[in-house]
């Protein structure tokens, strides 16, 4: 699905990530954690399309396209979402349209049928309970006034509605209380399934345990240092990084 070759990006003036190789199979779940300003938001980003970067060297295939070659919004009609670390209050946007109005785009580009509004209602209430809000956020602008935790709430729910292929979700789990992060871990499971894949960023172990990951990667000023699996995620909880710095 995603094959990220020799890949640096960085601005006209740094190389914020270096030769990064990162190959993700359909289904498959990857976590990177890795220190604050280490490139991990840098990565989903240029994955995504957000302007300001630079690419200095490599490769990023996803589906056999040329990443390079598609606009952001085409990269998000062909299934790629980015579940965003600091999400964005738009006021005066109602969620509700703003949701349908995404996902009735999706459904254009992969020839279904668009919901009218009576049939949105009854899914989007549905995934509103998924995700643990209740039905006032259909009537609230889009993350404007929203607590923390319910921002994150709200970028599953996009999740969940959009129906991306690759779901990049960008310290979902970050300032989340116990029963939040149990109804987030709950919502990715959920939507997980052997024809989508993931990306989760996090400093934390304790998502992980509610959740399979195949592989987890460590982003060190940068780089990719180090592969493995959960109980890599669970060594870095207790021990850090620093055993992984350079001597
Ligand atoms: P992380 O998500 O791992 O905490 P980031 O990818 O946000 O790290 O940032 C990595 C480094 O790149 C930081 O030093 C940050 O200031 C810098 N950086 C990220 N985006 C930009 C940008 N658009 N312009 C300049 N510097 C940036
Ligand atoms: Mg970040």
């Amino acid at each position: 699905m995603l094959k990220i070759k020799n890949l640096s990006v960085g601005t006209a003036n740094k190389t914020i990530l270096k030769k990064i190789n990162l190959y993700i199979k359909k289904g498959e779940f990857h976590v990177i954690m890795g220190r604050n300003g280490t490139g991990k938001s840098t990565l989903s980003n240029f994955i995504a399309g957000k302007e300001g970067y630079i690419k200095k060297s490599g490769n990023v295939m996803f589906n056999n396209m040329v990443l390079d070659d598609l606009l952001p919004e085409e990269r998000a009609l062909n299934g790629i979402f980015l579940s965003f670390q600091y999400p964005v209050a738009i006021p005066g946007v109602n969620s509700m349209h703003f949701l349908r109005i995404a996902t009735n785009s999706m459904r254009k580009a992969q020839s279904k049928e668009e919901l009218d509004p009576a049939s949105f209602i009854k899914i989007f209430k549905e995934k509103l309970k998924l995700v643990g809000l209740d039905e006032s956020f259909s009537k609230r602008s889009v993350n404007d006034g929203f607590s923390g935790g319910e921002k994150k709430r709200f970028e599953i729910l996009q999740m969940l509605l959009l129906n991306p292929k690759l779901a990049i979700l960008d310290e979902t789990d970050s300032g989340l209380d116990i029963d939040a992060l149990k109804i987030i871990a709950n919502g990715i499971k959920n939507f997980q399934s052997k024809n989508n894949s993931f990306i989760l960023i996090t400093h934390y172990y304790r998502i992980l345990k509610y959740l399979n990951p195949d592989y987890v990667h460590v982003l060190l000023n940068g780089e990719i240092v180090k592969s493995g699996d959960k109980k890599l995620a669970l060594k870095l909880e207790k021990e850090g990084y620093s055993w992984l710095d350079k001597k």
